[in-house]
């Protein structure tokens, strides 16, 4: 263990040069200018991964960008990790504003700074570099390791989904590791154990068969756009709680351990509010404004339209008006129930002067993963080691869908072992990744391999 530790230790500055070589290669999945560019990469990780001792590599085409895949296992009674990461980048422009040019990597003020240094090669390479070191040292790993690195992640994982499914064998494993998000605050080394779901509806309401003159019709016919936004008030109450009949039936409450570590996370409400220029947060009563950011389901309108828009007046009573709505989901809610919930709800509510029609766009399942799990457990240790610090753990307000589909088809958990900061400037211009977390991270993964086997 210590030889290994105290390699990674030595080699860190070879580790950032060697990642600069990474990050030259302008692996843009969304332009077809850079397909060769693409396989460059895929190579490129294909050679890392032998290098990291791997016994098999494969480079394997899907219709978009290949995959790359590697494995070592050298007995089969030890847990297994799937590494996942993506080397593929978001686009560069607005070109002019970056300060260095993204494919010609720097280090500079403790940061390395390129297209990528965060998002996401900068954070997959941390898992490349923690087991190359094993290797280096003659020393035997205390699991099994799997990697699976994409292309095609920042165009949404077309090709993932159906590898998944086809592969289940050659990617099972006992827990998969991701690194593609953030720390909580910086030195603050953190767990995200769980992502929201989402249910996505399109709801139309229809009132005369034609639009019609406010003077001559209106105060006798009623206006689909009064009625809906009538409608849509009543969706929560005056004490942010969601209406829907049945809506928190299947929600998982906070646990008091959950509830005690939201607690420990520092966060200014005023500053919060501040910055996003509002006098006063709001939500759900009874819950704090982190605990309503991840750890509670809420509703919101995205988007209203109905009668006339363009510039200056026009006395219009409209036929139609329409409505986007959205609900972020926890466990175990499920977007297919929410979205029949929502449609009788809605029609329920709707008076007899307009007809209403729901339709469900689309939708995401909201993962948790049980504080008590041993990868859990044993990433919390690794990270705590790696940055002196004890580990926080944290809630994502988002979706990872891939996180979901990794559950569902490998039935493994997810450990989201986040090394980046928020102000890294990922899919912007000038995007960078702290020099500090890289190689700690490199430690962390090292550990969490320990403490894993040891749990295990
Ligand atoms: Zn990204």
């Amino acid at each position: 263990m210590e030889k290994v530790i105290n390699y990674i230790k030595s080699n860190s500055d070879n580790y950032l040069e060697q990642l600069k070589d990474y990050l030259r290669i302008p692996s843009v999945s969304t332009s077809v200018k850079h397909k060769k560019d693409m396989k460059k990469c895929a190579d490129y990780v294909a050679s890392q991964l032998k290098s990291a001792g791997m016994k098999k590599v494969k480079i394997i085409p899907t219709a978009g960008h290949p995959l790359v895949f590697g494995e070592l296992i050298h007995d089969k009674k030890l847990p297994t990790v799937l590494i996942y990461g993506h080397y593929d980048v978001q686009p560069v422009d607005p070109l002019n504003l970056w300060k260095s040019p993204p494919f010609e990597p720097v280090i500079k003020n403790g940061k390395i700074w390129a297209r990528g240094a965060n998002d996401n090669k900068g954070q997959n390479f941390v898992h490349i570099k923690s087991v190359e070191a094993f290797k280096k040292t003659n020393t035997n790993l205390p699991v099994n390791i799997k990697y699976l690195i994409e292309g095609e992640e920042e165009i949404g994982s077309p090709n993932l989904s159906k590898f998944l499914k086809r592969n289940q064998s050659l990617l099972s494993c006992d827990a998969v590791m991701i690194s593609d998000t953030s720390i909580y605050q910086p030195g603050v080394p953190t767990i995200n154990y769980g992502l929201r779901g989402l249910c996505f509806m399109e709801v139309e309401v229809i009132g005369p068969n034609r639009d019609l003159h406010s003077g001559s019709f209106g105060g006798a016919v009623a206006n689909p756009i009064n009625v809906l936004a009538d409608m849509i008030s009543k969706l929560t109450d005056k004490n942010g709680k969601i209406t829907i009949t049945d809506f928190y039936k299947d929600v998982q409450k906070l646990t008091p351990q959950e509830r005690a570590n939201y607690k420990k996370l520092k966060f200014s409400d005023a500053k919060f509010a501040k910055e996003l220029g509002v006098k006063e947060l709001a939500g759900e009563k009874g819950f704090s404004t982190l605990e309503r950011l991840s750890g509670r389901p809420t509703l919101d309108c995205n988007g209203i339209w109905g009668g006339y828009i363009e510039e200056g007046a026009k006395t219009v009573l409209p036929s139609k008006a329409y409505a986007k709505i959205s609900m972020r989901l926890v466990p175990n809610q499920d977007p297919k129930t929410i979205a029949k919930l929502f449609t009788k709800y809605f029609k329920q509510i709707a008076p007899k002067s307009v007809k209403v029609n729901v339709n469900a766009l689309h939708g995401g399942l909201p993962i948790v993963i049980s504080l008590e799990h041993p990868a859990v457990k044993a990433a919390a240790k690794a990270s705590s080691k790696a940055f002196g610090k004890e580990t926080v753990f944290s809630r994502e307000g988002g979706s990872i869908p891939i996180v979901v589909e990794f559950a569902k088809q490998l039935k493994a958990p997810t450990i989201l072992m986040g090394l980046g900061l928020d102000t890294d400037n990922i899919h912007s211009p000038n995007e960078h990744f702290s020099v500090d977390n890289f190689k700690r991270g490199i430690l962390a993964s090292a550990y969490f391999f320990y403490e894993f086997a040891k749990i295990k």
